[in-house]
């Protein structure tokens, strides 16, 4: 951890983000020397199994439409800061899901906290894992240990791609493009006073597409970074909603892979949490999309991409999201009554904590990172189903740090909705958080801590 480069005053604004964890730094006067490792394993699962993302689901799936895979991406700059971005086919993992992987990657490769960045696809046609949104899945007993049996061999295959990422470090070169499409619709409906699901094309939404090429010496493609901001819900009704698919993203990547035979391209979600694929329903929707966000990428690729050159510099903390204050007794009794399965399992696990002694929740910690290239690059890397106010306020404000927002990151506790989300209620900040087992919504301050936090530590890491 090499903290000398930053002034007093600024350490103060960090700390006001909460709790910084790590940061690292370039020395300086030292040369690019950037290197990337590359590695790939497959995850597809063996059917039937209960797929993630939906509670109206109520079977296993049976077919596999194509196959899910995890991916690393290992970075190292001259003075040996490491950076490792995991791109997931699956909905989304949870703290409680990585630990055991995080712990482990540590004891072997001893990367710092922050330093291991698992970036969720969200695409909602993968498997079901353990500690993560299982109860909105309603799993039998028997659906219950494939799931375990599943995310056994998922924790095993996450440590084995960093570590092979990690051993194919060698010198490389980015460029950096900006393409876009036009998909995402934003999908929060008004009717009187309330927010439903449904297309709102007057809704803001992220259409941009960042590309990232990274070439080797012998300045040959090696791998194609892209992102957008949007659900990996293409994919909802009939036969099609119980076929295991790495969702629009997938096809995009496979289409990359088959133009550019030898390299791998690799998904980061973006911040884009209240939009919804449209039009959307069937696989061949998510397809369809899959070109279109294919057919962005290679325009970028096929113009001029601007070299990243600038030293990579990191900085990790962990935000305090403050919820309102938790329901007394009386409530969580009544809850505990309720028809409705979740709002029952969230009332009983709040009430078993009482009962227990132990505080009940009145804060999120989300984990935020930066990744910075120079001037050149910034990634905004967020846990969570971060909203695309959030995408579209840091690209405003960071402007000239060419912001790449990625959401999805480290873990998903639940949505991370902005003060206007909060105030209108609807599913990302208030209903969506039962099937998460919080009672919410957040306090409205959220939304200045998250972004002065993460425009603190973005700003810190500019080169001087
Ligand atoms: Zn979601």
């Amino acid at each position: 951890m090499m903290m000398h480069r930053v002034s007093k005053g600024r350490v103060r604004r960090w700390l006001a983000c909460g709790l910084v964890l790590s940061m690292t730094s370039g020395l300086g006067a030292e040369p690019p020397g950037l290197e990337v490792g590359l590695a790939v394993r497959e995850i597809t699962p063996e059917v039937p199994i209960r797929l993630a993302g939906y509670a109206g689901r109520n079977r296993p799936a049976d077919r596999v439409d194509h196959p899910l895979v995890v991916q690393a991406m290992a970075l190292r700059n001259a003075a040996d800061n490491r950076f490792v971005f995991v791109a997931l086919d699956n909905c989304e993992v949870s703290r409680a899901f990585m630990e055991p992987v995080l712990r482990e990657l540590a004891r072997r490769h001893e990367v710092p906290p922050g330093a291991v960045a698992v970036v969720s696809s969200h695409t909602h046609s993968a498997p079901v894992i353990e500690a993560t949104l299982i109860d909105m899945a309603q799993p039998s007993a028997d659906e219950r240990q494939r799931i375990q049996q599943y995310s056994g061999r998922l924790r095993d295959t996450l440590v084995e791609v960093v570590g092979a990422a990690l051993a194919d470090l060698q010198p490389a070169a980015l460029e950096y493009g900006l393409g876009r499409a036009t998909f995402a619709m934003n999908r929060r409906v008004y009717k009187g006073d309330r927010v439903v699901f449904g297309d709102n094309p007057d809704g803001p939404v992220d259409w941009d597409v960042p590309v990232l090429r990274v070439k080797g010496a012998d300045g040959a493609t090696r791998a194609i970074v892209f992102g957008y901001a949007c659900h990996g819900t293409s994919v909802r009704s009939g036969d099609d909603w119980y076929v295991v698919s790495g969702e629009y993203m997938g096809y995009a990547r496979q289409h990359l892979e088959e133009l550019h035979p030898g390299t791998m391209a690799i998904y980061l979600t973006g911040m884009g949490a209240d939009s919804d694929p449209s039009p959307r329903g069937l696989l061949v929707h998510a397809r369809r999309h899959g070109v279109e966000l294919a057919g962005a990428i290679l325009t970028v690729l096929n113009g001029p991409m601007r070299p990243v050159r600038g030293t990579m510099k990191t900085a990790y903390a962990e935000v305090e999201l403050p919820l309102v204050d938790p329901p007394g007794r009386d409530r969580l009794e009544a809850d505990a009554q309720s028809a409705d399965v979740h709002i029952r399992q969230r009332a009983q696990a709040y009430l078993k904590r009482l009962d227990a002694g132990e505080p009940l929740p009145r804060a999120v910690p989300l984990p935020v990172s930066i990744l910075r290239f120079g001037d050149d690059l910034t990634f905004i890397v967020m846990g969570g189903e971060v909203v695309v106010d959030y995408a579209r306020q840091f690209k405003r404000l960071l402007a000239n740090d060419n912001p790449w927002p990625v959401g999805y990151a480290y873990e998903v506790p639940c949505y991370i909705p902005t003060a206007r989300l909060i105030k209108e209620g609807g599913y990302e900040s208030d209903s969506s958080m039962i099937y998460y087992g919080f009672y919410g919504p957040f306090q409205t301050s959220v939304e200045d801590k998250l972004v002065s936090c993460v425009t603190a530590m973005a700003t810190d890491l500019r080169t001087p």
